[in-house]
């Protein structure tokens, strides 16, 4: 479980979106998830069997299903040991992420189509510190987006955009956004968002 150091969130979220790092993610050591099923009203058991995970993603559909309790499997070790390995994982996270901004953490997917990381090609393609309003690419990691002091989500979107289509024209690959959208988009902005990712199921998102 080590390699949930510095990953924030609940035991909900990062089931349905399959967080990890380290080469390590939650499907590896997850024994069950029990689920309140919203249409059936039914608590319901499910083990990693009745789920599909994939990269930062599951069939768990939020809408439908609320996480309610897990069981993880762990392995024994000494205190020292955990510890130390935890300690290990923070130093390369502050190391190689803006942690101190604020930030919704990585902006997009890594592509299956390349063998690059989203933050490696958005580095490439000189992306690093591009600003709209207040939102900016970080300049420690090009895969996030830091909000300077009141970047609202227009000015996100449109940072989100200009990535995407210059990485398009570039790498003729459609950046898939890892962060979800909530909230009230206008149509020219929900686009990023449905352009890329048919799994919007996930999502809570109303065009208006
Ligand atoms: C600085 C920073 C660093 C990050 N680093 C990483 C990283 O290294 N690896 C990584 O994988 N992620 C990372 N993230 C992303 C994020 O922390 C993870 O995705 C985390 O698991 C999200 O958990 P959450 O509880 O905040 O879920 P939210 O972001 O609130 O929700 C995510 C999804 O889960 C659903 N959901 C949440 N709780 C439940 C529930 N109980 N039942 C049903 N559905 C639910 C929501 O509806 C939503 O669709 C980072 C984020 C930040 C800000």
């Amino acid at each position: 479980m080590e390699f949930y150091e510095g990953i924030p969130g609940t035991v909900g979220g990062a089931i349905v979106m399959n967080a990890g790092a380290h080469g390590c993610n939650t499907s590896q050591i997850l024994e069950t998830v029990t689920v309140l099923n919203l249409k059936t009203w039914k608590i319901e058991i499910l083990t990693p069997k009745d789920i599909n995970f994939g990269y930062r993603i599951s069939t768990i559909n939020p809408t439908e299903q609320i996480v309610i309790c897990a069981k993880f499997r762990m392995n024994t070790d000494t205190e020292a040991s955990i510890r130390s390995r935890m300690k290990e994982n923070n130093t390369i996270r502050r190391r190689t992420q803006p942690i101190k901004d604020p930030s919704a953490g990585c902006t997009f997917r890594n592509p299956l189509e390349l063998n690059l990381p989203a933050g490696k090609i958005l580095e490439s393609i000189g992306a690093k510190k591009w600003t709209i309003g207040d939102a900016q690419v970080s300049s420690v990691h090009a895969n996030f987006i830091i909000n300077l002091g009141s970047a609202n989500s227009q000015d996100v979107c449109k940072l989100i955009s200009k990535m995407q289509e210059t990485t398009l024209e570039k790498y003729n690959v459609l950046l898939k956004p890892e962060v979800k959208p909530l909230g009230i988009f206008d149509k020219s902005e929900a686009i990023i968002w449905t352009n890329a990712d048919q799994t919007l199921s996930n999502s809570f998102i109303i065009t208006k």
